[in-house]
């Protein structure tokens, strides 16, 4: 009898144990990413937009800065899918660097933010990559899933059906934030965050739109712009920029019937124009081995090799890779070039953006260099 109580409280002592561990690692799991940003950006959260999400799993961080002079409004977002880690490093190094001397830059650098809690199922991905500051420190960033996370959105039907339009997609993508606008601010958390994000668009009338991907070297839309019919000239301008500048990035029209996305809903629902760049990177695809920090960092696989020499490739690839800085310096450079080509043809709203590292110095010196030190604590 004696025996049985004492191994009884050791048993309910290990369980206490136990849920202290996993509680701590519950709320370390909702943690976001510190980041660091530029003198002159202040922070508001998404929930401005639409109450209902503040103290959700879905509510972020946007920054704003103001330049002295006045012109129009860019938006950068990054993170809608955390897995696509370009994708939301270039909106943190944009964060960490830009100094606006006309108009006003917004950026929301994890745009789903509930999918940086969690990794996507059966995928084997890296739960962080980290990167070396040139004083030696490390920075390290999470890598999530696509979805907005089950905790919060569950259970998924079997059919998605996108209100707007009466589209019907796989259940998976009712959890996908890039399927989700033009929102509905009574929907689900996927729906709301959508609708926060255009009403952004909307209240701030924002110009220039920018939704940063990354996708796999065997889809055809990548290492390219998706531009709204409204975008394409400003577009074709950034492109023709880019290609003088020794970077190729494709020109693709948003399909008009392809409804959800960032680059159709934005273009048809706000006064912005959109602009949604994808990247390649092995990492994402059906062909990659292992995926661990080193392959989504040097996006450098045997098999994309392989792929690359029997022609099976939409982008140019060899031995040196897709590494994170080329893709990062892409997204930049093509944000920096469509800013740049809206700014010639629109005096008035205009945007002069300086301090975002160029194309060359990324590649070149590694995005550690553009990431401020994590403070010591
Ligand atoms: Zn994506």
């Amino acid at each position: 009898m004696k025996a049985t109580r004492t191994s009884g409280l050791v048993m309910l002592a290990l369980a206490g144990i136990l849920c202290f561990a996993a509680a701590r690692d519950f709320r370390a799991m909702w943690a976001r990413d510190r980041v660091f940003p530029a003198p002159g950006f202040r922070m508001e959260m998404l929930s401005k937009y639409l109450p209902s999400i503040k103290g959700t799993g879905v509510d972020t961080e946007v920054y704003v800065q103001e330049g002295p002079e006045k012109g129009g409004t860019v938006f950068v977002l990054g993170g809608t899918h955390p897995n696509e880690p370009a994708g939301y490093l270039s909106a943190v190094v944009m964060l960490e660097n830009a100094r606006v001397k006309r108009g006003r830059l917004i950026v929301v650098p994890f745009g789903n933010a509930s999918g940086f809690t969690h990794n996507q199922p059966q995928e084997a991905s890296p739960s962080r990559i980290s990167f070396k500051l040139p004083d030696g420190s490390e920075r390290s960033f999470r890598y999530g899933s696509r979805d907005v996370s089950p905790l919060i959105m569950w259970p998924v039907p079997d059919v998605y059906v996108h209100k707007a339009s009466g589209q019907a997609l796989s259940g998976n993508e009712s959890r996908n934030l890039n399927r989700a606008y033009p929102g509905d601010p009574a929907g689900t958390p996927a729906e709301r965050l959508a609708y926060a994000i255009m009403e952004l668009l909307r209240r701030e009338r924002v110009d220039l739109a920018f939704d940063l991907h990354e996708a796999s070297p065997e889809y055809p839309v990548v290492d390219a712009i998706v531009a709204h019919e409204k975008s394409m000239e400003v577009a074709a301008g950034a492109a023709m920029d880019l290609k003088l500048s020794g970077i190729e990035m494709r020109l693709e029209p948003s399909p008009k019937k392809l409804r959800g996305l960032s680059h159709r809903e934005w273009g048809d629902g706000t006064g912005a124009m959109p602009f949604l760049i994808e990247v390649a990177n092995p990492s994402q695809g059906r062909l990659r081995g292992r995926t661990d920090e080193r392959l989504v960092k040097t996006g450098l696989d045997k098999a994309y090799l392989k792929a690359s020499g029997l022609g099976r490739l939409f982008v140019p690839y060899d031995s040196k890779g897709k590494p994170i800085e080329e893709r990062v310096g892409r997204q930049l450079a093509t944000v920096m070039s469509v800013v740049s080509a809206f700014s010639d043809f629109n005096s008035e709203r205009g945007v002069v953006i300086e301090g975002v590292p160029a194309y060359e110095e990324m590649v070149s010196l590694g995005i550690g260099a553009f990431l401020k030190r994590q403070a010591l604590n």
